[in-house]
Formats: structure tokens, sequence, C-alpha cells
């Protein structure tokens, strides 16, 4: 692991001779945005920890709480907005033949940035799920007019389509990341714990497989002593800097040389 020394020149240079970017994106990104992460005392609502509620057997017990907390959170992320992180990683899309962005958020603000297909690893607080047939609808009114919701077709409760704790990850969004992570050539790791498992793995199999990963968080977390760099900062400076600095040299809008020949140059 490199000390964390900013943005290096050697960091700008192996970012952008990467073909295939991969970027993970946690908590951290939105916090910016005013979206609180799910640790210390920010991530509590009411007396109630995320743990305590992002549950099926929180929701079994009591629907109504749960919907009540998804509300509340829901209302929160209506009022904000994405920020200069989400912006620039929408940015760097343009500069890569093969790009992905992989987020275990569930605000999304990705989409609103205008990133074109992120893969949202827990889900989206925007959509729900009957309990009953499965069916997966667009849930976008907030406050919602019904607290918990029922199924406009059956009737049954929904519930938010959302990865809680103890459930698996959809299996074709966990293994579309892994190939994606198999398969790239630079990954960058921004605002995540790296705690929640299985997406905490991804950079892991990442660097197992070769590609240069930089982590950026304020913090060192339970990864950094294994990939490559770690940027100690705001998501919000950091991310910018790397995506302004790498698009001037991959020559993508507002850089000097075309994406294809840096690829030769790769
Ligand atoms: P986390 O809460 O475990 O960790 C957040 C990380 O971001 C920490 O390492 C922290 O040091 C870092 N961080 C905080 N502010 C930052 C900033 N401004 N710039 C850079 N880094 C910053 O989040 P996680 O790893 O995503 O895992 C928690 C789970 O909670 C995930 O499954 C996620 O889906 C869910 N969650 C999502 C949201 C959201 O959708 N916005 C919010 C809270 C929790």
């Amino acid at each position: 692991m490199e000390p964390a020394s900013g943005v290096t020149k050697r960091l700008v240079e192996r970012l952008s001779k990467a073909t295939d970017l991969a970027v993970l994106t946690g908590a951290g990104v939105s916090q910016e945005s005013g979206v609180p992460t799910f640790r210390g005392e920010e991530g509590l609502w009411k007396q109630y920890r995320a743990e305590e509620l992002a549950t099926w057997r929180a929701f079994e017990g009591d629907p109504g709480l749960v919907w009540s907390w998804y509300d509340y959170r829901r209302q929160l992320v209506s009022d904000t907005e994405p920020n200069p992180a989400h912006t620039a990683i929408a940015e760097l899309e343009k500069g890569y033949p093969h790009f992905s962005l992989i987020t275990q958020n569930t605000d999304g603000l990705h989409d609103r940035a205008g990133s074109s297909a992120p893969i949202e690893l827990h889900g989206s607080i925007w959509r729900a799920r009957c309990t009953a047939e499965q069916t997966v609808c667009d849930l976008l009114e907030s406050p919602l007019p019904d607290v918990p919701p029922h199924c406009p077709t059956c009737g049954a409760l929904l519930r938010p389509d959302v990865v809680w704790y103890g459930e698996p990850l959809p299996m074709d969004a966990y293994e579309h990341s892994h190939q994606i992570a198999s398969r790239c050539d630079a990954m960058l790791v921004i605002g995540t714990s790296a705690v929640v498992h299985p997406a905490a793995s991804l950079p892991l199999v990442a660097k197992h497989n070769g590609a240069f990963v930089v982590e950026v968080n304020t913090a060192y977390t339970a990864i950094s002593a294994l990939v490559d760099a770690t940027l100690l900062g705001m998501a919000g400076d950091l991310v910018p800097e790397i995506a302004r600095r790498v698009l001037e040299a991959v020559g993508s809008p507002g850089g000097a040389t075309n994406p294809v020949s840096r690829t030769a140059s790769a």
C-alpha cells in the first residue's frame, strides 16, 4: 500500500492507462449530499440502529415501523442532490472504453448524477417488492401516502426492494459485479468501510486478478493494507480531482488525446 499522499502523477498514469475501469461506491460517497452513513450517531433514527430495522425479522414484527424509517430516509434523500463525487463518477465513464459502476447505495443519487447503468447491489429505496408475488414496482411518491404501502395489483404488503442484513444479494447483480471485478484493470473504491460482505470482497477479487486498486475514504478501512493506494479525504474533493486529471490524460471531453491512442499505449 502506498502512503496516503494525494493524487500523485503515478496514480493518474496508472488509472489513465487502464481500459476497463470499475468503480465501487458505498455510503460515504453520498455523505456530502447529506445522506447519513449507518455508522455512529448520525446513523440513528429515533433510538434505532439501521441493523435493527433493515432485517426481515424487524419487518415481519412491525412493517409499519420499518416503512416509517424508509419513508423518513426517502424524504431525506429526495431533499438532497448528487454531490461533486457523484458527478465526477458520471464524467469518468466517458473516458473509458469499458466502465462499470457498482454501488452498495440504495439512494438513487448515481442515477440522478447521470451515471448510465449503476449496478445497485443492495437494491433501491425507490422501488418496492410485493411480499406475495415478488413483483417489483417503482415507488416514487415521497412522503408515502400510506404506511405501510400495499401492492397495487393484489393488495398484499409491499416491502422495500433492498437487500436487508442476513439476506443474499440478487444473484445476477452479484455475478455481474464479480465478473467486472475479475476482468477490470483498475478499480476505484469510494466511501465504503468494506465490512459488508460480499460487496467488500470485490476490491480483493480485482486486486487478486491484477487490477490497480485505489481507495478513497476519510479513514483507513479493512482493505487499506491490501490495495495499491489509499487516498484519505472527502470523496467530494478527491474524486473530481482524479476524474479531471485522468480525463485530461486520456483525452476525453476536455482532454488532449484520443482514448483509442491511449489504449494503444497502455
Ligand atoms: P458504511 O457506512 O459502512 O461506511 C461508509 C464509509 O464511508 C466509511 O468507511 C467512512 O469512513 C467513509 N466516508 C464517510 N464520509 C465520507 C466522505 N465524505 N468521503 C469519503 N469517504 C467517506 O457504508 P458501506 O460500506 O456502504 O456499508 C453500509 C451499508 O449501508 C451498505 O450496504 C449500504 O447499502 C447501506 N447504506 C446506504 C446508504 C445510501 O444509500 N446512501 C446510506 C447508509 C447506508
